[in-house]
């Protein structure tokens, strides 16, 4: 996409999900700075997960980014990151949901239906109540007008091979997407969220069966590929700015086409 640099001028806020320059919230970060946005940064808690935050975002161009650790299965986690920035930035424009986990012994082809109870939580917790949590401490701080994204995937909608316990999580974030959207519109608050064609990052490669899925995503996909982290970039940019003003509940693909395929 080309645009002057002024998509998000004036628009500040917070990216959950660097962990590294692979990661998709590394791809919005640079999105978001070449549209003009202001964005600030929280990470997983630990010395490792902040120096690969600096890292990535130095790469950027960022020197010393705000940034706060934030376990987002913490609520007093997430009081600190949104206090924090309430009283040191303030405004706040737009939220990146760009976080997920689950444990990787049941993202494996066929043992969907071995998932324990506590992988299930844990799963459900971080990759789908995390966006609710943030939105209950992100509108208030919004001032009658914005916008929150996050990432999902296909396995979300369909069963894909491996994605297992994830794909519940996704579904779950989808659904929580549109009720979101209609209780925070009242609100000025837009709420959408991104399905992603994969990606090689360190969140994909725990998934069973990932490399099958560059395989069929080329083969199957309208557009012949799989598709790159800029272009999911660009369209969190877009959908973080004015020009989105009347999209909100939405699951946008982007994904070379991929979801709209039965054969
Ligand atoms: P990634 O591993 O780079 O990012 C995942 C992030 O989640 C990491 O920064 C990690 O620190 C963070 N995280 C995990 N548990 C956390 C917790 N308890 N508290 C705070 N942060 C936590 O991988 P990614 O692929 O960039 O994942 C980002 C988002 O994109 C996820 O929602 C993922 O499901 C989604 N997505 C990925 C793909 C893909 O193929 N890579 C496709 C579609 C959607």
């Amino acid at each position: 996409m080309t645009d002057d640099g002024t998509l998000l001028e004036g628009k500040k806020g917070l990216v959950f999900g660097i962990a590294n320059q692979r990661s998709y919230a590394y791809y919005i970060t640079k999105k978001i700075l070449e549209a003009g946005g202001e964005p600030h940064f929280s990470h997983l808690p630990g010395e490792k997960m902040e120096r690969r935050l600096v890292d990535a975002t130095s790469d950027l161009g960022l020197e010393d980014p705000w940034m706060e650790p934030c376990d987002v299965s913490e609520d007093e986690h997430l009081d600190n990151v949104f206090d924090r920035y309430a009283d040191e930035i303030g405004e706040l424009d737009f939220v990146v949901h760009s976080v997920a986990f689950a444990d990787r012994d049941y993202l494996k082809d066929g043992n969907f239906w071995e998932t324990p109870r506590e992988a299930w939580t844990e799963a459900l917790e971080i990759s789908a109540y995390s966006l609710v949590a943030m939105a209950q401490r992100a509108a208030p701080l919004m001032d009658g007008n914005g916008s929150i994204v996050s990432m999902t995937y296909y396995g979300g909608e369909k069963v894909v091979p491996g994605y297992n316990i994830m794909g519940i999580a996704k579904a779950a974030l989808e659904h929580s997407t549109r009720y979101l959207a209609a209780d925070l519109g009242e609100k000025g608050v837009r709420v959408n969220t991104i399905s992603g064609g994969p990606l090689k990052t360190a969140a994909a490669m725990a998934v069973g069966g990932i490399r099958e899925m560059f395989d069929i995503q080329e083969e199957r996909a309208p557009l012949g590929r799989n598709i790159e982290g800029d272009e999911v970039g660009d369209t969190v940019a877009f959908l973080l700015s004015d020009r989105a003003s009347a999209i909100t509940g939405e699951t946008v693909h982007v994904d070379a086409g991929f979801s709209v395929t039965g054969m």
